[in-house]
């Protein structure tokens, strides 16, 4: 694991933490993930087959399904919710590679 993958993959546990979800690593064959409600609780299964990388965009992916479709955040197979998770998914790593002096220079451009 390299040191920015090791961030990434903090501070993904931090965000699905705050929001009650629990992160989990599991044998999954046939997805890449996925949110889950069990016994009221829900998790964010992830797929342990898949590299480091793919573990990563996963996760992400699925905590902007649920930050954007929190009305039903599990995989619809809806094409547009799919593209929305894919491009919010991105959207939360790359916010996670800024480093505060970029956000504080952002906030002093306006
Ligand atoms: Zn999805």
């Amino acid at each position: 694991m390299t040191a920015r993958q090791e961030r990434q993959w903090a501070a993904l546990l931090k965000e699905f933490s705050s929001r009650q979800i629990e992160l989990r690593c599991v044998p999954l064959h046939l997805s890449r993930g996925g949110l889950a409600c069990h016994k009221g609780k829900w998790f964010c299964l992830i797929s342990d087959f898949s590299s480091l990388r793919e573990m990563i965009e996963t996760a992400a992916h699925e905590l902007a399904h649920w930050d954007l479709h929190q009305q039903d955040p599990r995989e619809t197979g809806d094409p547009s919710l799919e593209l929305e998770a894919e491009e919010g998914g991105k959207a939360i790593l790359s916010m996670m590679e800024r480093s505060y002096g970029d956000i504080l220079a952002d906030s002093l451009r306006w």
